[in-house]
């Protein structure tokens, strides 16, 4: 039963969508390939024969499922034929809020594409080449700095258009294609206006908001919504997938807001635990304006040496790499040529690992924030004596005394407080700035 969509917690609907959409691409594969099952068809091992017979006991099998076109899929034609909700296309967003599961559904929807019996049965070599990210048909686009460039994009549209060569899908994920640069969406644009009939495109955004997908993108794509797992379902897949006790697991799930990974670090991670606790120490701490800027200085310090730990491996382990493919030195005719080249390479690599220090940073400094809003969450629905749970159980009676000190509506300035600060923060107000203003408005209320 654990097949690959196990691990989408709590999101059913999406489930059930891509499910079917699968089964549909599987259709349209066995459809375009029963004809041509000769030797050129799409081929499952050498002998064409064997794999002729596979497609077609496939193809019986899934008969009674609609086919949406008889023809190769084309974006807007396979939407036309048949049933509009059920059938395969070319492009699809996967929205949702921060640790919904949006590259999780991606890549098990991928998974499920390359699925050798088109169900994402989660054992075939297809699910496991695609989920362990080695499959030849799937490329992974993660952006490690702060957005991704037209040149990487490029690249990645041109190997999009090439024929697959496990005879299924051309798979591309894109994480975070709302920090695609504008020049960069506009290559993927093209791709998706006009796509080569076995590409698929699965793009991982916060929301289809212009600011996080072009209007021209989002009209080309299929939208999946994720939601925001309740913490009981993140609970409960703790328990069974990671084997973490059930009371660990509720805390960590309330505490990480629907966020999944998150919760798996906070059960698993002491030093996670020790940042989230100096976190949710602030409100105790801001006691006078100078209390506020310390409080405001100790995050900064405490989100950069998170990054900095973060990054440090990998940094070194790249400079490495690159310094032993370059090889050390050298006294040949080509070797002034050579190091030039060399030395333009590292810059690049400098260039690249400042930018994802600094995605590091504020990815950091984001995650202490949240904890911080679901504190003033907490004090707000004391406060409103709203019958909800609260976010952060350890920390209850704080939000309790917080609540009886300033009211819902004091309560409810800070929470804001903190919201502004994010945003602002996203708007690229330089963090010590805009945590000091933050720090002072909690401190004041
Ligand atoms: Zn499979």
């Amino acid at each position: 039963m654990a097949d690959v969509f196990a691990d989408l917690v709590g999101q059913d609907e999406a489930v059930a969508t891509l499910r079917h959409a699968a089964a549909s691409a599987a259709a349209l594969l066995r459809a375009a390939a029963v004809p041509a099952a000769r030797p050129a068809g799409p081929t499952i091992g050498a002998g064409s024969g064997d794999s002729y017979d596979e497609l077609d006991a496939l193809a019986e099998e899934f008969d009674a499922e609609p086919i949406p076109g008889a023809g190769p899929p084309g974006g807007p034609g396979a939407a036309a034929g048949g049933d509009p909700g059920a059938g395969m296309t070319h492009a699809w967003i996967f929205t949702g809020p921060p640790g919904s599961g949006r590259s999780v559904a991606a890549r098990a929807f991928a998974a499920a594409l390359q699925c050798v019996h088109g169900t994402g049965c989660g054992e075939c070599p297809g699910c496991h080449t695609t989920l362990a990210g080695t499959h030849a048909d799937v490329r992974l686009v993660v952006p490690e700095g702060l957005s991704i460039g037209v040149g990487e994009m490029r690249a990645l549209v041109l190997r999009a258009a090439s024929t697959p060569s496990g005879g299924r899908w051309q798979i591309v994920i894109i994480e975070d294609a709302d920090r695609l640069t504008e020049a960069a969406g506009n290559a993927l644009l093209k791709a998706v206006e006009e796509p080569p009939p076995r590409t698929v495109f699965l793009l991982c955004a916060p929301s289809t908001h212009p600011d996080d997908i072009s209007v021209t993108i989002r009209s080309r794509c299929r939208v999946v919504p994720l939601r925001q797992p309740p913490a009981g379902a993140v609970a409960e897949v703790l328990v069974r997938r990671d084997g973490i006790a059930p009371d660990v697991a509720e805390w960590a799930a309330a505490a990480a807001q629907g966020h999944v990974g998150r919760a798996r670090r906070l059960a698993r991670d002491p030093e996670a635990r020790q940042r989230r606790d100096a976190v949710l120490a602030v409100p105790r701490r801001l006691t006078g304006v100078g209390a506020a800027f310390d409080a405001a200085s100790a995050l900064i310090e405490a989100a950069e040496a998170e990054a900095a730990a973060a990054v440090a491996e990998i940094d070194e382990a790249e400079r490495a790499a690159l310094q032993t493919a370059l090889g050390a030195g050298g006294t040949g005719r080509g070797a002034a040529g050579a190091m030039r080249g060399a030395a333009g390479q590292l810059k690049d690599l400098e260039k690249r690992q400042k930018s994802r220090a600094t995605r590091a940073q504020r990815d950091a400094l984001d995650r202490a924030l949240v904890d911080l809003a679901g504190f003033y969450r907490d004090a707000l629905a004391v406060a409103l004596r709203a019958p909800v749970a609260p976010v952060h159980t350890d920390t209850a009676a704080l939000a309790e005394a917080g609540a009886q000190k300033w009211d819902a509506e004091g309560a409810l300035r800070r929470l804001e407080a903190v919201l502004e600060c994010r945003a602002a923060i996203e708007a690229n107000v330089k963090p010590r700035i805009a945590v000091e203003a933050m720090m002072l408005a909690l401190w004041k209320g």
